[in-house]
């Protein structure tokens, strides 16, 4: 790995190729992040190495082989995975994701990082992540649809409303959960409290597709009044303009904060006067991409970090905040949307320059709490309205936030350490009440 005086970090000068840009995302792996600031909480908790391992590794693994026949008669293998990390506090729970780079390290990462995240915000779940390694971009619909069935036909055996129970994630949406559900239920019945993110129409909750953003924004407002801010001197910036960075744009300009820059794969846009959330939601939603917006400026990928505003957004990928790009990040406040989206070495830096890092772990939570509702619902086989669901979500939200920057400020530790320690004494306590451990 390169250090960060190694390189010329203008990625400008990079373009006319004069040295290498700095990478996007950085060369340490999701499972690298997780496992160090798990370390740095197990540390402060003085928890001996046996139940260490206990906890880093996964109560189940399942990799799978899903050969499709694609549009253009070839048959392409396509590898599954669904990884059960902790139950003590309840089944399974996490997301799945469709994205060419989701492997087993990834994958394992993602669902020890959602152990954590149900036990900070206390909800009666474990810990899991699935994954397809394919790209949703360059596939018709039909072959995904296709893929989803074909992958919960191999991974069913596993899953159920009280086992395991499965949601969207990147390059995932509520239709690809429809099919899901679908395909299960052909198998079982029909089972809806084994899928959440479901469309309205098949019994999804009201307000799920946008908790994860809602619960972003929450956070926002806890934090906001300790950093002298009020929405209305607000700018923020988002990195990922898909579901969690949208929803997160748009209640944040509720509010009447202001953005000033956002992102997709296919590039950024900055404009210091504003981008109305809701245009660019809606110029997504048609098909745009992010760069072809009117109305504002296209920038460098890395350009986005250096906008000035006082929130910003990470929604996209993992390892985005890394030791190349830390330090010109310009924001005085980081609220992480996307799952490890900051490097270990990147959180020094910003902890070394003051900017106050509210973790993933807990930040972007709002996705299985609205997630914990609708399974809730679904076994009730009853429907609460949006303003329930939302209240109920920032009741959840609000506490969590409160009860971990308390501790963070009782130990001084950074919120991140805070939060992991709250989330593996939750787990430890489960397992040793059941006699795991
Ligand atoms: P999504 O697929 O709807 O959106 C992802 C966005 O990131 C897209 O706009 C994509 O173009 C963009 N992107 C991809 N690579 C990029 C790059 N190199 N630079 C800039 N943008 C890039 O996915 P999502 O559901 O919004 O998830 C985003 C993140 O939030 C992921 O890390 C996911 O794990 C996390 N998350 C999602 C939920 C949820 O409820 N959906 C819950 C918790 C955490």
């Amino acid at each position: 790995m390169s250090t960060a005086g190694e390189t010329d970090r203008s990625p400008r000068a990079a373009n006319r190729g004069e040295v290498a840009a700095p990478p996007a995302r950085a060369e340490v792996s999701n499972w690298e992040i997780v496992n160090h600031y798990f370390g740095l909480a197990a540390d402060r908790l003085e928890m001996a190495e046996d139940l260490r391992n206990v906890l880093r590794s996964a109560y189940r693994e399942v990799q799978v082989q899903i050969p499709i026949k694609l549009a253009d008669g070839r048959i392409h293998v396509f590898a599954g995975y669904r990884v059960q990390h902790n139950g003590a506090r309840g089944p399974y729970k996490g997301g799945v994701r469709f994205h060419p780079e989701v492997d087993l390290d990834e994958v394992r990462a993602l669902a020890s990082l959602m152990t954590w995240k149900t036990a900070i915000v206390n909800i009666p779940f474990g810990g899991a992540k699935g994954g397809v390694n394919c790209s949703t971009r360059e596939l018709q619909r039909s072959e995904v649809q296709r893929i989803t069935r074909a992958f919960m036909d191999k991974i069913e055996k596993v899953l159920g409303p009280s086992r395991d129970i499965v949601a969207p994630d990147v390059g995932t949406d509520a239709q690809v959960m429809a099919w899901m559900m679908d395909e299960y239920g052909k198998l079982h019945g029909h089972t809806p409290a084994v899928v959440t993110g479901k469309p309205i129409a098949l019994e999804g909750s009201h307000g799920r597709e946008s908790a994860t953003g809602r619960g972003l924004v929450y956070m926002y407002r806890e934090a906001a009044p300790a950093l002298g801010l009020a929405p209305s001197d607000t700018r923020f910036v988002i990195q990922g303009y898909g579901n969690v960075g949208s929803w997160a744009a748009r209640i944040m300009q509720q509010l009447g904060a202001r953005m000033v820059g956002a992102s997709d794969a296919d590039g950024a846009i900055r404009n210091d006067a504003g981008i109305d959330a809701e245009a660019l939601a809606e110029h997504v939603a048609q098909g745009g991409t992010v760069p072809e917006f009117p109305g504002a400026e296209p920038v460098e990928h890395d350009e986005l970090l250096e906008i000035p505003c006082e929130v910003f957004v990470p929604a996209a990928l993992g390892g985005m905040i890394h030791e190349h790009n830390a330090d010109r990040l310009a924001a005085k406040m980081v609220i992480e949307g996307a799952n490890s989206p900051t490097t270990p070495h990147a959180d020094e830096i910003l902890n070394d320059r003051g900017v106050y890092v509210i973790p993933d772990v807990m930040a972007n939570a709002g996705g299985v709490v609205v997630s914990y509702f609708e399974w809730v619902q679904n076994l009730q086989h009853f429907r609460w309205d949006e303003r329930e669901v939302n209240d109920k979500l920032g009741t959840i939200m609000r506490r969590a936030y409160r009860e971990v920057v308390a501790r963070a400020q009782e130990e001084d530790v950074p919120v991140r350490v805070a939060a992991y320690e709250t989330g593996i004494e939750r787990v430890l306590e489960a397992a040793r009440t059941r006699g795991y451990v």
